[in-house]
């Protein structure tokens, strides 16, 4: 007698999900407040400062050591850092935020380090 030797069957290999094309923003014109914006757009640039950065969300003048970077779209919203492409079609590149500004924003949408 032999026994039966139907091979088990193999699962199908399990399909990776397909990356989402559309990565999940953050929308940043919610922080901006008009009001606030024009207000300190009176403020001078700091003494001092390497390039006088201004917050993109208050417009506060700020020293170059405060500043955390986002990466902007052509709509305003930001994108996550870790999709890690600054060239998108969509990018307006990387713009500064200050320290107060940056708590309102989650970390996976700042980058602290990007040119230190
Ligand atoms: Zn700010």
């Amino acid at each position: 007698m032999t026994s039966d030797n139907t091979p088990a069957e193999t699962a199908p290999a399990a399909e990776a999900p397909a990356p989402t094309s559309e990565p999940k923003m953050f929308d940043l014109q919610a922080l901006v407040n008009a009001k606030t914006w024009a207000r300190n757009d009176e403020l001078p640039d700091l003494k001092g400062s390497k390039n006088s950065n201004r917050c993109i969300v208050c417009n506060r003048p700020m020293r170059d050591d405060e500043v955390t970077w986002v990466h902007m779209s052509t709509g305003g919203d930001l994108f996550p850092i870790a999709l890690g492409n600054y060239d998108d079609v969509n990018s307006q590149g990387c713009f500064p935020v200050g320290n107060s500004c940056k708590k309102k924003i989650p970390a996976a949408y700042r980058d602290d380090t990007l040119f230190d």
